[in-house]
């Protein structure tokens, strides 16, 4: 070995590497499934790269991966013919975490074991779960298109630093070599490698293979020969890609293994749809919705968006050109008959095919969560805590699905007592007064101050529930939804509040006399306030309070006004 170098860990590196052999050891066998979908990954990009050069395999285009131990040495091998890695890419991928993220991921530790462990699972641990069961992982690495000379070999014991090496490697790719702990060598079992290879790598597309001893030839039950068999690498998985397969065989355990694999997310998915689309456009799609939300949602740099295959080749990874941003959260590969295999995110822009596929997911999506919100209500409300204020950009952006993603919003009301958003349109629609024709909201800055507003007395003693929406995003939705099912809404404060047939003739008149009657107040007050406000007048939605602040009906909103003056507008 030559130019051997040591580095030190990213600090988050260590961090991470700690709080993974501490907390993820009771489920430590997953390291496997990180290596293996690592493996596949880098088959999946060699394959890519050869499209537009062939050479890149080397006469050896047979992809896979290969398992294999050193009983007397105590190593498990995991090994792949894919893209490999330059010395500067291994510095880069196997001594940082380049994921966005990583910052509130490490703010939202708690130090208490059993939260944090959930919270590394939604992070995701990847190659670094190696140290869960090896105290020295070694890899060594050529990436396709260069020499033999130009391998390089990384060691780490885990701790703060790792070398690197140049060294000779003629085969193109990478051997992940862990030196299992003295209380690991479970690992080094055929039976038990198997096993977990059966559990968590059965649907990826490449083929994963462990060494079979030859068997000499024996006898059979009836005295018949059954013939020797060689010793050969024998293929252990299913190794066709998942979504090719027909729904009926596909169990919900291959499924949620899928989605792992492809989200780089630990835990279930909430659930997902699979499809194949034919007519116009063909492909195949397979979404699914996480159960949690990712750390980096609220980040507008964050990849998101689909594994996007071409007649079963990978071509690109967070094509985030098939889901509207509203949808950012959804996961999942998208399989396209139609295009070309040398697709570019530029040529995915404004592409016919692209926005059919795209039109397509979003409804199915839609489609997807409807049935959740109709069928399972309460795995709907788990879904709504985590993305509903994300699913409140759609009205927005959406013109064309504005009335579906309205029907998917929730909302906190005078109906009940909490804060919950528990209450839809729908919902509220069923519950209106007879007469009423408007589905009356409030915004505020907390739901406390939504729930006291002045402003609500009269629908209190009307009986008129009332939507109550406190959080940042509700003002922004408001001003984009104005009707719901030829219901339009009214926010009850602004203007002049028209109760329309709900308001009865006696109280009209009533209403009038008392005009009249303060008919100088108003004006001294008025002149009081001077340009603080634009008009001052009788209002008759009050009960207990004497007097409220209103906008005007074309104007801001109060809660508007305050946004815009924290901004420094
Ligand atoms: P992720 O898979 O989520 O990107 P990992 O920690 O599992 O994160 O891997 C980090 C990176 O290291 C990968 O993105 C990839 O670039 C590189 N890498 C890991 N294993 C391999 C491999 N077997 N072949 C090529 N590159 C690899
Ligand atoms: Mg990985």
């Amino acid at each position: 070995t030559a130019h051997k170098e040591t580095h030190g860990f990213q600090t988050e590196v260590k961090q991470l590497l700690q709080l993974m052999i501490h907390s993820l050891y009771s489920n430590k066998e997953i390291f496997l499934r990180e290596l293996v979908s690592n493996a596949a990954d880098a088959s999946d990009k060699l394959r890519f790269k050869a499209l537009s050069d062939d050479s890149l395999y080397e006469n050896d285009g047979d992809l896979r991966v290969r398992l294999s131990v050193d009983k007397d040495a105590g190593t498990l091998t995991i090994s792949d013919n894919g893209i490999g890695m330059t010395r500067d890419e291994v510095i880069e991928h196997l001594g940082t975490i380049a994921k966005s993220g990583t910052a509130e991921f490490f703010s939202k530790l708690s130090g208490d074991q059993a939260r944090d462990s959930q919270l590394i699972g939604q992070f995701g641990v990847g190659f670094y779960s190696a140290f869960i069961v090896a105290d020295k992982v070694t890899v060594r690495t050529r990436a396709a298109g260069e020499s033999a000379d130009r391998g390089v070999e990384w060691q780490s014991e885990g701790e703060g630093s790792f070398t690197v090496a140049d060294i000779d490697k003629a085969g193109r790719g990478t051997d992940v070599i862990l030196h299992l702990k003295e209380d690991e060598k479970e690992f080094l079992d055929d039976w038990r490698l198997r096993s977990i290879i059966g559990k968590y790598s059965d649907h990826i597309s490449v083929a994963v293979q462990m060494y079979k001893e030859e068997v000499p030839e024996r006898d059979g039950p009836d005295g018949e020969k059954i013939p020797a068999e060689p010793a050969h690498w024998e293929t252990i998985n299913k190794a066709t890609a998942l979504w090719t397969r027909d729904k009926s065989e596909v169990t919900d355990e291959e499924y949620k293994e899928f989605y792992k694999h492809i989200s780089h997310d630990f835990g279930d998915p909430l659930l997902w749809s699979h499809n194949k689309v034919e007519g116009k456009t063909e492909y195949t799609s397979l979404l699914y919705v996480p159960a949690k939300a990712p750390f980096d949602m609220w980040n507008r740099e964050q990849k998101h968006g689909l594994k996007l295959y071409v007649q079963r080749v990978f071509i690109m990874d967070d094509a985030e050109q098939f889901m509207p941003t509203y949808l950012r959260f959804v996961k999942g590969v998208l399989d396209s008959n139609d295009l070309p295999l040398n697709v570019s995110r530029e040529i995915l822009q404004d592409n016919r095919i692209s926005q059919a596929m795209r039109q397509g997911c979003t409804k199915k999506v839609l489609q997807m969560l409807e049935r959740m919100a109709k069928n399972e209500p309460e795995q709907y409300q788990s879904f709504w805590k985590e993305f509903g204020n994300v699913l409140k950009e759609g009205p927005a952006e959406d013109f064309s699905n504005k009335e579906k993603i309205a029907g998917l919003l929730r909302f906190a009301s005078t109906q009940q007592d909490s804060d919950a958003e528990t209450v839809s349109l729908d919902d509220y629609i069923e519950r209106m007064k007879e007469g009423q024709n408007k589905i009356y909201f409030i915004t505020a800055d907390s739901y406390a101050a939504a729930k006291t507003s002045p402003h609500l007395e009269i629908f209190r003693k009307k009986g008129i529930e009332v939507l109550l929406m406190s959080e940042r995003i509700d003002e922004w939705l408001m001003s984009h939804l104005t009707e719901y099912k030829e219901k339009a809404f009214q926010s009850i404060t602004k203007g002049d509040l028209d109760l329309g047939d709900l308001d009865d003739e006696e109280s009209k008149k009533a209403q009038e006399q008392a005009e009249k009657e303060v008919e100088g107040l108003t004006e001294r007050v008025k002149k009081a306030l001077g340009d603080k406000v634009k008009e001052v007048k009788l209002s008759h939605r009050l009960i207990d309070s004497p007097a409220c602040v209103v906008a005007d009906d074309q104007g801001m909103s109060t809660q508007m006004v305050k946004l815009m003056q924290a901004a420094g507008q």
